[in-house]
């Protein structure tokens, strides 16, 4: 039996299948000896929580959801050094990776085949606790927010993709197709990165909130695709080149034909959106013709979330804007339909 101070609240997907999910009462995570312990402060609802509710992304059932978030250390294992109760951190989401194989020896957990990541292959952070694997913290810096922190995952994910995989030159003309929160972050973070013109496209349901908020935010060209063609707008505004790069964040397979053609000879195309496609077509011969480089990178490694961290502190992005509407734990359903829905750009679970 337990006792009631060993139970919490968790929002839990606890069947295959569409929906099946529900706020439960769930015994508290026990830790071994090389994990810590954490009380939730904040935890973002991202696309890959309504893929996983819609049984769209792979996930092992019944498991507690969430996966982007921030919290307070309340314990720690016994072989843990490093860290001690009460301090501030986000963690990676690489649980289950073996540390010994050759992906994770190079620095690559994000994809290694033992992997079973927080939210989805093991129990995440939608809950009053989380328990990780010490080695994936990292300190959240003094003058970041536990809501901003809770933002970290995305960022880093534009980081990895875009800044480590792609690469990003100063002068650059990127487009962007999505305005989701990962088109919205990479917006921001090829900026720092001195990208000189920055394009971010939507569509009609994505004016009021999505595109208003990239227009706010300063990126130089907001286009809605159901209004204007994409492909001759960006060959209009780069004296027929093309786009030196562009970033898919939309998932869309029109939008990743559209980048093949977009796209400048030489130029590259970064992927940072899953399809709920299993097959999409690509303009193959094109792409070889014109001497793309396509990269397909996945997820985040430990680099990418120094980084994410150090540009959310010195404000070169700004996290908070996307942060739209806070939520109990008890009013996940509401959060979940804004989300998916379009009407919420990023919504905080604060348990
Ligand atoms: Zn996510
Ligand atoms: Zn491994």
């Amino acid at each position: 039996m337990h006792s009631e101070s060993d139970m919490m609240k968790a929002i839990v997907k606890y069947n295959k299948g569409d929906s099946f999910t529900e706020l439960r009462e769930v015994t508290r995570p026990v830790i071994d000896s090389e994990e810590v312990l954490i009380e939730v402060k904040a935890a973002g609802i991202c696309g890959t929580d309504i893929h996983i509710i819609h049984d769209e992304f792979k996930y092992s059932a019944p498991v507690t959801m969430g996966h982007e978030f921030s919290g307070e250390i309340v314990e720690v294992g016994e072989k843990v050094k490093e860290w001690k109760v009460g301090e501030r951190v986000v963690s990676e989401p690489h649980t289950g990776a073996c540390r010994v194989c050759r992906l994770c020896r190079t620095g690559n957990p994000q994809i290694c085949s033992k992997k079973r990541p927080i939210g989805s292959g093991t129990d995440g952070a939608f809950a009053e606790y989380v328990k990780v694997p010490s080695w994936l913290l990292h300190r959240i810096p003094e003058e970041v927010s536990f809501e901003e922190a809770a933002l970290t995952e995305p960022v880093a994910i534009c980081v990895h993709c875009i800044l480590e995989k792609t690469g990003i030159e100063a002068g650059d003309f990127i487009a962007i197709l999505g305005p989701g929160p990962i088109g919205l972050l990479a917006a921001q973070v090829v900026k720092s990165a001195g990208a000189s013109c920055v394009l971010i496209s939507g569509i009609s349901r994505d004016v009021n909130i999505r595109l208003k908020l990239a227009s706010e935010l300063g990126i130089d060209y907001v286009i809605n695709t159901d209004e204007e063609d994409l492909v001759s707008k960006v060959r209009q505004l780069t004296n027929d080149t093309g786009a030196d790069v562009v970033v898919e964040a939309s998932g869309s397979p029109l939008a990743i034909n559209q980048a093949f053609q977009m796209v400048r000879r030489g130029g590259r195309i970064s992927a940072l959106g899953m399809t709920k496609e299993e097959k999409v077509e690509i303009p193959w011969n094109m792409g070889i013709m014109k001497g793309i480089e396509i990269t397909l990178p996945f997820s985040s490694g430990y680099t990418s979330w120094e980084k994410a961290l150090d540009l959310i502190a010195s404000k070169k992005i700004n996290v908070a804007s996307l942060m739209s509407q806070h939520f109990s734990l008890e009013a996940w359903l509401r959060a979940f339909a804004l989300v998916e829905k379009g009407q919420a750009i990023k919504a905080l679970l604060i348990p």
